[in-house]
């Protein structure tokens, strides 16, 4: 807040960047992050997204883990004594599952990983697994070109604008 020498008023006046800091909490966010993303992708896709929200996923299983009761996304609840705990995120957000228990992430990840050791051994698992990882690849591959062309189409109109305004 500053004071106008003029009128005596407080005004509020946003800090020169250099003099903020910022930081992710993400054990604070109130909205949870696949839903947030989700509405972000809505909205306008990644490219409205803040640099530090963008990177790759914080967890070997996130935005893949299930609710077993009502298979809503799964959340980060707590770090608690260096141990992630997840929960149900309808059950944390709107008490709509009543599955209120809150899961070890390193026993589930640890349980996962040895599945995926054991069927590696295994020759139709390897073929499944190549298989299932190319698709999504190519799915994603896919996305990126699109947004990609989606990203061009409006810089050019925003170049168009530009032109117009300086021309006016
Ligand atoms: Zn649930």
């Amino acid at each position: 807040m500053v004071k106008d020498t003029k009128t005596g008023n407080r005004l509020s006046r946003l800090n020169p960047e250099t003099d903020r800091q910022e930081q992710a909490v993400p054990a604070l966010a109130i909205v949870d992050p696949e839903i947030f993303a989700a509405a972000l992708a809505k909205r306008g896709g990644r490219a409205a997204m803040a640099p530090r929200d963008r990177t790759t996923p914080r967890h070997l299983l996130s935005g893949l883990l299930r609710c077993g009761s009502c298979g809503a996304g799964m959340s980060v609840e707590d770090h608690h004594r260096g141990r992630t705990r997840i929960r149900c995120t309808k059950a944390t957000e709107a008490a709509s599952c009543d599955n209120t228990r809150s899961y070890q992430l390193d026993v589930i990840e640890a349980a996962v990983a040895g599945g995926l050791r054991d069927r590696m051994v295994d020759r139709d698992g390897i073929a499944l697994y190549v298989r299932v990882y190319n698709e999504e690849r190519q799915a994603l591959a896919a996305y990126s070109v699109n947004r990609r062309a989606q990203i061009e189409k409006r810089l050019q109109q925003a170049e168009r604008e530009q032109d117009r305004i300086y021309k006016a």
